[in-house]
């Protein structure tokens, strides 16, 4: 059903995929779980959400930051990271694609890990063709075109020379910068988000003409809601928290896509 890029599935072959009425499975969409051995809840609930909601599915997208953060695969090596890429690996190993795009916070993931959890990586922007839909996917960080020193930092932070010296620090101090990035972002949780933390009309027009499409997934703002913009519905992903709100509070949620159109759906 991804009609734009030639995609190897992932699914194809995989014993059990005949047994399913394919072309009625939907698609699942995911994004800023922000993932550590900080928050069990949340872990507890994505691990609900791969072995349980998502097995009905014929692909599951994850639109950025599944991790609070990713500073190199060699990351692969904690016991947390490892145990949460061998779930991951049970989606094709049942015979769901599995697709993975960059966030703000992960886009180090790289092609180790990418094999270590069974994915496929989609670049941002990404166009699928799902139930007839063109839909273009982003992360939603590169249509917050007002914040310009984010964006500043993200084609310095997205280049492969600062990459590469990133990458060739000791593991520990790229751990202790990526720590102290997250008690910074922490602190900031408190305060209500600036109007220049959200897209804009421009990125997301722009997006739409490059695209060609009229329908956009993104996540990274943390408003989920169903918006019209003059150049479409615009759909925003939940982060998801389970571990922060009083109560047992659940936030977090998805997107399905089957027959019946886009529908969003909260953790059940
Ligand atoms: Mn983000």
């Amino acid at each position: 059903m991804l009609q734009e890029t030639p995609l190897r599935s992932v699914a194809a072959g995989v014993p059990g995929e005949g047994k399913r009425p394919h072309a009625a499975r939907p698609f699942f969409f995911i994004s800023d779980l922000h993932l550590s051995d900080a928050i069990p809840h949340t872990v507890a609930a994505f691990e609900h959400f791969v072995r349980v909601t998502a097995e009905q599915a014929d692909s599951v997208f994850i639109l950025g930051d599944l991790f609070e953060y990713w500073i190199g695969d060699d990351m692969l090596a904690e016991p947390f990271v490892a145990r949460m890429a061998a779930l991951m690996h049970t989606l094709p190993e049942r015979g769901i694609a599995l697709y993975i795009m960059h966030g703000n916070r992960d886009f180090l993931m790289g092609k180790r890990f990418m094999k270590a959890a069974g994915a496929i990586w989609l670049p941002d922007p990404f166009v699928i063709t799902a139930f007839g839909t063109r839909i273009a996917l982003a992360h939603g960080d590169a249509l917050c075109t007002a914040d310009r020193g984010y964006q500043w930092f993200r084609k310095l932070a997205r280049s492969r020379f600062a990459q590469m010296l990133f990458l060739a620090w000791p593991y520990r101090w790229r751990r202790a910068l990526a720590e102290r990035m997250r008690s910074d972002s922490e602190a900031g949780r408190a305060r209500p988000p600036l109007p220049k933390y959200d897209v804009t009309a421009e990125g997301v027009g722009a997006l739409f003409k490059k695209t060609g499409t009229t329908t956009l997934i993104h996540g990274h703002t943390h408003r989920p809601a169903q918006h019209r913009e003059p150049g479409g519905t615009r759909w925003v992903l939940p982060d998801w928290d389970l571990d922060h709100g009083a109560h047992g509070e659940k936030r977090g949620g998805y997107l399905r896509i089957d027959t019946e159109g886009i529908r969003a759906y909260r953790l059940d």
